[in-house]
Parts: structure tokens; C-alpha cells; sequence
């Protein structure tokens, strides 16, 4: 089989860079490791920028996203017992978007399938070969069949853990990483929101986040042990420690209800520089991985996919190849914003074991800052929104 670009990867990344790719003309193929049930139903992100709500729109998948999802203009941050609203419309003139990203993934999944896009799920054995070359291929394995893909370009989209980026040899290639020492526990429960806005606690305690998914559906995580085991959490310990971290502040109270899914996340921040070679690109979370703490994962998968479908645009209409020789370079600028906004919000907002007083107490002077200077809360939103480091 013979395609112009081959993807690697079933996520927002691949699905979203086949979709814009078709709308300029330019055919893909698009092979997942996991079947169509398998990612139209994993629970990941849920905020979305207001760039990545735009081309969403833009590219004609944004009507169910506008219809169900809920927009958000602030957000609250909870620290010593106040809670204090980031006014992300007042500050910046943008807002966010709650939207599940399972649902971004169905109506992708819809999109291609009505547009007879080629995506193959369920392959095992993907391999990349020919990188340094004009003609690169994937060899994989379906339904007990070995194929080859054969095509111009070779764009990794498989996540953290895909086979993608080891295909950029070591020695061209320098990881950036830092590990966090707590986890995320994640939950998803049944019953009305606890409030209009997220909320982002910071408790002697740890972290903990209230967020939302639906009218229905609530989403809330705190911090934790990230080598702790879900067996080790009923449901009333869940409910237990979620309103110790969080209904201390200003008498806010969160609304319990029948938890229907339990998980556990590791926080990690990860770039990879450079994230292309020959023939191969990687984006979004093939390429770096920020915590969750910003919001921004899904984003950048987005953003990466933005800069790239302009790139491969350019090479196919006008013979030009200086966007993607600049990907990497033009992608990284927005990923090392998103990287910094990340790690200090999960720095600010996380209890941090072995912490001195006097670290403790510089969080508190950093949040009071935050919610008390329109100056360093416009800093705040315009991260959050994503309007920092736009440029790229
Ligand atoms: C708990 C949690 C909460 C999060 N919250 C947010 C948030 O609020 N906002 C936000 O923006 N981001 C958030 N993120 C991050 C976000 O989910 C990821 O950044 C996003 O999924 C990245 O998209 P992707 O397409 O790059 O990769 P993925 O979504 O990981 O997709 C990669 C795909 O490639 C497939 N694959 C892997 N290897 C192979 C192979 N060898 N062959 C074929 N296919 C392969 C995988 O099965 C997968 O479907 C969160 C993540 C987690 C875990």
C-alpha cells in the first residue's frame, strides 16, 4: 500500500493531522495499535484552549464540542482556607473549553470515517524504516497479515510510549526530563458539578483538582502516592480525603456521588529535542510530555499538529521544504512555554514531601502573588488560555 503521509498513532495528534491533511488534499493513513472502542473510550483530558477549540471549529469537527462542552472563563485557585478567581476573559479576552478528549476523538473518528479516511486499528509490530531516505515505509502486522506502507513522510503521533521517537537515533537526539515524586488519583462520579468553575486546592494535605466532564459527569483527582494501588481507595476514603483538601476553603462544599471509574497517573515532564529526522516527525505526546497540573498535553498535541499540517502543505503545493526543515524548531518555542507553565503550577499548587517551612511558605507568598496582582494573574492566564507563546 503506497500513501503520501503515514501516521503512527490513533490519539488527537494523528487522527486531527489526517483530518487537516485530507482538507488540503493530501492523502494519509493512519495506523492505531488499539481498537476503535479502545481510545473512543479512554479517559484523559478535558481542557481545551481556545486555539485548539478555534481549529477544531475551523476544521468542520467543533459542532458537537460547541453543543456539549462547557465554556469556562475563570478558575479558581484554593490556598490557606480562601478561594481566590483568575478571570481568564477579563485578563486575556479568552476562555476554555471542558470537552472531553475521548469525545475530540469520536468526532475525528466520525470525521475520517465519512470522508473514507484509511485508518487501520488493531496493527502490532509497527516499525519505521528508510527515515534517511525519500521513500519511507511502515511495516506492520493486521489481522495476522504482514504489510508495508509506503510513503513520503513518516509522522510519529504513537504517545509516550510509542516506537516513534527511538527511531531518531540516540546520539541526534537529547531528552530533557524531570520526574515528580507524587501521582495524580483520578476520578470520574456521577452527580451535578461542585462548582461552576474548576478548582485548583492546594491543602497541607496535597493537591487536589475539581473539574468537570459533563452537567452528569464530574472529574476530580488529588495527589497521591504515584506507586499507590486504586484497591487501596474506597469509595468513602476517596470521598474523605477529597473534602479534607478542599471544603476548607471559604465553605466551598463538593457534591459526592457514585464513582464509576478510578485511576492513577504518574507526573512526568519530557521534551524531546529534536523531534524530527529525515523523513520522520514526531508530535504531541511522542515528543514531550508535560503533568496535568497546566492542562496543556492535548494542546500541544493540537498545536504541533497545526504547525506541521502547514509544513507538509507547503511541500506538496509549492515544492517548499523550509517548514518542515523548521518543525522541530517552531514547534519547541510553544512546548518550552508549556513546559515552564506546567511545572510551575505543579511546583505552586503540590505538597512537596521533605519541604522546608520555609519552601511552604514561599508557595503561599507565590499564590498570593498570583491572585493579588492583575499583573502576575494575566502571566497565569494567558498561560492557561494559551495565548503565551502563540507565536509558534
Ligand atoms: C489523567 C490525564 C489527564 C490529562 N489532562 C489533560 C488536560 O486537561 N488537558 C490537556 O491538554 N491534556 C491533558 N492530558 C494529556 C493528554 O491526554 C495527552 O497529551 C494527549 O493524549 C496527547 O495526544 P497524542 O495524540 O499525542 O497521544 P496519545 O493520545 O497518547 O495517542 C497515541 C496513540 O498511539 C497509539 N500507539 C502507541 N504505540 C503505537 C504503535 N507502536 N503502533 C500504532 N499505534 C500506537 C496509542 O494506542 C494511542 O492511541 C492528560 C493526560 C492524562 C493521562
Amino acid at each position: 500500500m503506497r500513501t503520501q503521509v503515514g501516521i503512527i498513532g490513533a490519539g488527537p495528534a494523528g487522527l486531527l493531522l489526517s483530518h487537516l491533511l485530507h482538507l488540503r488534499g493530501i492523502d494519509s493513513v493512519v495506523l492505531e495499535s488499539r481498537s476503535r472502542d479502545q481510545i473512543e473510550s479512554t479517559i484523559r483530558a478535558g481542557v481545551l484552549e481556545q486555539g485548539t477549540m478555534d481549529l477544531l471549529t475551523e476544521a468542520g469537527v467543533g459542532a458537537r464540542m460547541k453543543a456539549e462542552g462547557a465554556l469556562h472563563h475563570g478558575f479558581e485557585l484554593a490556598f490557606e482556607g480562601k478561594r481566590h478567581r483568575i478571570d481568564l476573559t477579563g485578563l486575556t479576552g479568552h476562555s476554555i473549553t471542558v470537552y472531553a478528549q475521548h469525545e475530540v476523538i469520536k468526532d475525528l473518528v466520525a470525521a475520517r470515517v465519512a470522508d473514507d479516511g484509511k485508518l487501520r486499528f488493531g496493527v502490532s509490530e509497527t516499525s519505521i524504516h528508510g527515515i534517511d531516505t525519500d521513500t519511507p515505509s511502515i511495516r506492520y502486522r493486521h489481522e495476522g497479515e504482514a504489510y508495508e506502507l509506503q510513503c513520503d513522510f513518516v509522522i510519529g503521533c504513537d504517545g509516550s510510549q510509542g516506537v516513534s521517537r527511538a527511531s531518531i537515533p540516540q546520539a541526534l537526539r537529547k531528552d530533557f526530563e524531570r520526574v515528580y515524586p507524587f501521582g495524580w488519583f483520578g476520578i470520574l462520579c456521577e452527580g451535578p458539578p461542585s462548582s461552576d468553575e474548576l478548582i485548583y486546592a492546594r491543602h497541607e494535605r496535597g493537591f487536589a483538582l475539581i473539574s468537570t466532564r459533563s452537567p452528569n459527569v464530574q472529574r476530580m483527582y488529588f495527589q497521591c502516592d504515584p506507586k499507590d494501588s486504586v484497591e487501596n481507595w474506597s469509595d468513602d476514603r476517596i470521598w474523605a480525603e477529597l473534602h479534607a483538601r478542599v471544603d476548607s476553603h471559604d465553605g466551598q462544599t463538593i457534591v459526592d456521588g457514585k464513582i464509576f471509574q478510578k485511576n492513577i497517573v504518574g507526573m512526568r515532564s519530557f521534551v524531546s529535542n529534536t523531534m524530527q529526522h529525515g523523513r520522520l516527525f514526531l508530535a504531541g505526546d511522542a515528543a514531550h510530555i508535560v503533568p496535568p497540573t497546566g492542562a496543556k498535553g492535548m494542546n500541544l498535541a493540537v498545536a504541533d499538529v497545526r504547525v506541521l499540517t502547514e509544513a507538509l502543505n507547503a511541500f506538496y503545493v509549492e515544492n517548499r521544504t523550509d517548514l518542515l526543515d523548521s518543525y522541530s524548531t517552531t514547534a519547541l518555542k510553544r512546548i518550552w512555554r508549556a513546559e515552564h507553565f506546567s511545572y510551575w503550577m505543579t511546583s505552586m499548587m503540590h505538597r512537596i514531601e521533605g519541604a522546608s517551612p520555609f519552601e511552604q511558605q514561599l508557595q503561599v507568598a507565590e499564590l498570593e502573588y498570583v491572585t493579588t496582582s492583575r499583573a502576575a494573574a494575566t502571566v497565569m492566564a494567558e498561560n492557561y488560555v494559551g495565548i503565551a507563546g502563540a507565536h509558534a
